[in-house]
């Protein structure tokens, strides 16, 4: 393999302390990873390997090609991956993957289930107000789910990132009046900003997945969670930009003074959103070095006038979530999901 020009450096300690510090918050409840779109763009292999062995017996998928990546990892032991999508016809034969289990959320896959695996353990979405995926209560007080072997009944909060608001404790209500109305063994509600909405959430089971990887979607979480991934890049040029010269395309950036200028091997390829032209930040050692100009596919410029730094020379970029996401006016979410393939990965 060719030497990469640019790397995420990510970190067990920081994913598994973050795990530990979520599931501290869940109280009495088991605390679960979401760990779809490829582990939120950091590695779903990896993470599911350090989070297994830290306890963590609850995985979340979106699909079946997702379960499939990880399901070796489980196999032999008591964990399991619920597929958050279900069992679509197009799903159909499933692959026999030990542990793994579809989240039904439709009447129509209710009855595929029940055909194709009688008896089986699944788990069941239900909508208590999102009006995303999820049956509706009034199905199951219907008999939709009579007879099913349900392991976790779960619904998903749509507001929980704002602690204030009077969606929280209607979907709340709404899942509270299902407990006992079916067989599920098991209820949960909350993803990683519910976790932060109390006790009163919580139920049996959590399922955090931005929080996990370093995101804070509340500011009650701030203190509990650290930043897990990093961005570095290798320097391809350093150059004297003279003063009234622009940088980049479209000439956004114009030097008020001699400025000397760095290359990096990083671009909106990477993931690097074009929403950080101008606005993103590096570091060598604690010097910042401001991004000028227009971030490119694969290169962008730095202001290095703050520190020494040189072709060859390695950046890393600013990994707060939370401020990237305010300078940039991109999620945390899409950020995360948005990391390019090209990276060498480093797990520490
Ligand atoms: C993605 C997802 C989660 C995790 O949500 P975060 O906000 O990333 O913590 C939990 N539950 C469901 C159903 C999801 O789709």
């Amino acid at each position: 393999m060719p030497h990469r020009p640019n790397r995420l450096y990510l970190s067990s300690d920081a994913l598994v302390a973050n795990w530990r510090a979520l599931a501290r918050l869940s109280g009495a409840a088991a605390c679960g990873a979401a760990v779809k779109a490829d582990g939120y763009g950091l590695g779903a292999r990896e993470v599911v390997a350090r989070l297994l062995d830290a306890g963590c017996r609850d995985f979340f998928v979106a699909n079946w090609a997702e379960a499939q990546a990880i399901a070796d990892l489980i196999v032999g032991g008591d964990a399991t991956i619920a597929v958050l999508h279900g069992v679509r016809e197009a799903d159909l034969p499933l692959p026999d993957l030990p542990g793994v289990r579809p989240v039904l959320s439709t009447p129509a896959q209710v009855a595929r289930w029940r055909s194709v695996a009688p008896g089986g353990e699944c788990d069941v979405m239900v909508d208590t107000g999102m009006n995303r995926l999820g049956v509706a209560p009034a199905e199951i007080a219907a008999g939709l789910l009579d007879g099913l072997t349900i392991d976790t009944l779960m619904s998903h909060l749509a507001c929980a990132d704002e602690p204030g608001h009077a969606l929280n404790a209607v979907q709340r209500e709404r899942f509270v009046a299902l407990a006992g109305r079916t067989a599920a063994r098991r209820l949960s509600l909350a993803n990683s900003a519910g976790i932060a909405l109390g006790a009163d959430y919580h139920f049996d089971l959590t399922r955090p997945g931005l929080a996990l990887y370093g995101g804070v979607p509340v500011a009650a979480l701030a203190g509990a969670i650290c930043p897990v991934a990093t961005i570095a890049a290798e320097v391809l040029q350093c150059r004297t930009v003279r003063a009234g010269e622009t940088v980049g395309y479209n000439a956004t950036w114009t030097a008020p003074a001699d400025t000397r200028v760095a290359i990096v091997n990083l671009g909106y390829a990477d993931g690097y959103r074009r929403a950080l032209s101008d606005r993103g930040c590096a570091f060598a050692r604690d010097a910042a070095l401001p991004v000028i100009g227009r971030v490119s596919m694969d290169l962008i410029a730095l202001d290095i006038s703050a520190a020494d730094v040189r072709e060859g020379d390695w950046v890393r970029f600013d990994d707060d979530p939370v401020h990237v996401a305010q300078v940039s006016g991109v999620s945390q979410y899409e950020l995360l999901t948005g990391l390019g393939r090209r990276f060498a990965r480093h797990w520490s």
